[in-house]
């Protein structure tokens, strides 16, 4: 199974649900760095809020 991960501009390694910050108050979830707070692509996000560490 492959991985999905995403590096963050402040060079963050998104991996994983608790490396993700999800923004409320809008309609469409959307997903966030937990470390700065830059904005993570919604099909990326989706992808990684489904994996933990195993
Ligand atoms: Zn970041």
């Amino acid at each position: 199974m492959t991985r999905t991960t995403y590096q963050c501009p402040c060079g963050a390694r998104i991996e994983f649900r608790h490396d993700l910050e999800k923004e409320r108050g809008t309609v469409t979830p959307s997903w966030k760095c937990t470390d700065c707070g830059t904005p993570v692509p919604g099909m990326t996000a989706e992808k990684i809020r489904h994996q933990h560490p195993s």
